[in-house]
């Protein structure tokens, strides 16, 4: 197992609480957003340059879609982000009235709808479940009584749906079946273990491993959901490591976020990068396409 793999810390502003990182192979870019600040990041790779806009609005996830504009899971519902000039539109909120939830992680599958789960603020267990919602703005609830929904990714075959679910420290597959957008034989395939934190965001690599962000585990973990076994790990000197992507010409540059939220001061001190968006270059295996959001409407 490799036990050491070497990062570089970019030069963006530290987020309280990074997340939802997304590669834009249009523009080479990394988004990435801050939830709780409601600001949507862009690391542009060429040439080196950080931007970021600030909506009105927790941002829970983003997904691409054809132009500048976002598809996004907020703590107001699902809405489009236009990153020309910051507007919020509002599509649909299914959780309107349920107190203290907000949207939380999300990715779009390959057929380009957009799923995204939500968590209750207050921590209240299985009050929170993942949603789909397809091109024409309709959206289904897939998963429920949910507690902390978190990472998702489909399998290179797009026969496999695997699902984080924070509070259990589980990583569990479905069934996937692409055309219908349905899960079913939901099954546990890693379970982690408490000292290595709480699973969070995840990726997936072209040989079907998993690459998981580990909460309060000072790292990202690839991990084979096909026998549980851990494969590499990339450790980082913040302890709150969120979610992970690959980016790059090759896909093959693992782009990782992480937060500040909720360290004491101490904890602030002894992690200074706490907040960072790291990047390991040139790993050994790729990643696979970012989908994006498609409305079958015909408008972008
Ligand atoms: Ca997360």
């Amino acid at each position: 197992m490799d036990t050491q793999i070497s990062y570089r810390i970019l030069p963006v502003a530290l987020a309280d609480l990074g997340e939802g990182p997304v590669w834009d192979e249009q523009r080479n870019r990394l988004l990435w957003v801050d939830i709780v600040s409601g600001r949507v990041n862009q690391w542009y790779a060429d040439t080196e340059e950080y931007e970021a806009v600030d909506f009105p609005c927790k941002v829970g996830s983003i997904a691409l879609m054809q132009t500048n504009k976002l598809v996004a899971a907020t703590d107001k519902g699902f809405a489009f982000l236009n990153l020309e000039n910051g507007e919020f539109a509002y599509l649909v909120d299914p959780e309107e009235g349920k107190k203290g939830n907000r949207f939380n992680d999300g990715k779009c599958d390959s057929q380009g709808r957009f799923w995204a789960g939500s968590l209750n603020e207050k921590g209240q267990k299985q009050a929170a479940a993942l949603y789909l919602l397809d091109g024409k703005g309709v959206v289904t609830k897939k998963i429920d009584k949910v507690s902390c929904s978190n990472g998702m990714a489909w399998s290179p075959n797009d026969e496999t749906f695997y699902f984080i679910d924070t509070s259990i420290r589980q990583i569990v597959a479905y069934d996937f079946e692409s055309g219908a957008g349905r899960i079913s034989n939901r099954r546990i395939v890693i379970e982690v273990d408490p000292a290595d934190g709480l699973p969070d965001g995840m990726t997936i690599d072209a040989e079907g491993m998993l690459w998981i962000a580990l909460w309060g585990g000072w790292k990202v973990v690839r991990w084979d959901p096909g026998t549980g076994e851990k494969l590499a790990e990339i450790r980082l000197p913040v302890s709150q490591v969120t979610s992970c992507a690959f980016g790059g010409a090759d896909l093959n540059d693992l782009y990782i976020t992480s937060a500040k939220i909720g360290l004491t001061a101490e904890e602030r001190r002894a992690q200074p990068a706490a907040g960072s968006l790291f990047v390991v270059k040139n790993l050994s295996v790729s990643g696979m396409a970012t989908n994006r959001y498609v409305m079958q409407d015909g408008s972008v």
